[in-house]
């Protein structure tokens, strides 16, 4: 390689990284977008679990309910029995037992429908902390969308962008040497999208690490590509070209 040319392709790859550096950071937003999105959609599933508990609640409490309303139905037939069965007694103190029994019974019937009322209220609250919490998951639900779309459409403005400059880096790369461009692009991925640095006032662009003047002197003939010892990235001087 002549002097000229390896000037030539410091300057090639000095446009190919304006270019890449951008492409490197679009590359990595578009990779961290659907991350983002399933962030967004796990929390929404959580604050949906609310509800699901408030659900399952109900149903709980339902199920309850009816059984209730069976017990209830049962004590009523057994009080009508007892009722029934008064007449036929002989004595009097199997009559006396039999009120006691009824008696009881119907205390018992109390309680079972004291317990229904009891459930009836609570459904009643399950019920609207239910619509309350309803409405909460539909304003969540938008608030999703919302920034779902968002983010779908930042996706489409960079898709754009980056083959906007994937076209203009077609016409470039075309030019640098397959085996310096392969290098090259080696590094960008290893060091953040960042491959060739310039050198200010004896400090790695890079890394900010400080560079021998030997590496400087080295850099000024143009003879072969130079690296920064600390961050192995490509060096060049910008006065220099
Ligand atoms: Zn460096």
């Amino acid at each position: 390689m002549s002097q000229v040319s390896i000037r030539d392709q410091i300057k090639k790859l000095v446009q190919l990284q304006t270019l890449d550096y951008d492409i490197y950071n679009f590359k990595k937003d578009l990779k961290d977008k659907p991350d983002f999105i399933e962030q967004l959609k796990t929390k929404f599933e959580d604050k949906k679990g609310n509800l699901k508990q408030l659900e399952d609640k109900l149903k709980t409490l339902l199920l309850d309910r009816k059984s209730k309303e069976g017990d209830l139905l049962a004590k009523e037939g057994e009080i009508a029995k007892a009722n029934t069965q008064l007449f036929s007694l002989k004595t009097n103190k199997e009559y006396q037992a039999k009120l006691l029994e009824i008696e009881h019974m119907k205390a018992d019937k109390s309680m079972i429908e004291e317990k229904i009322l009891l459930l009836f209220d609570e459904i009643d609250s399950i019920n609207a902390q239910i619509e309350k919490e309803k409405k909460i998951v539909t304003e969540e639900e938008k608030k999703l969308l919302a920034q779902k779309k968002e983010v779908d459409d930042s996706i489409k403005d960079i898709q754009e962008r980056m083959s906007k400059l994937e076209s203009e880096r077609r016409l470039i790369s075309p030019e640098v040497n397959p085996a310096y461009l392969s290098r090259y692009e080696r590094i960008l991925e290893n060091k953040g999208g960042i491959a060739l640095v310039p050198v200010k006032g004896h400090v790695c662009g890079g890394c900010f690490m400080n560079i021998p003047e030997q590496s400087i002197n080295e850099i000024k003939m143009h003879d072969h590509f130079v690296f920064c010892e600390m961050c192995a990235r490509i060096l060049f001087l910008e006065d220099d070209l």
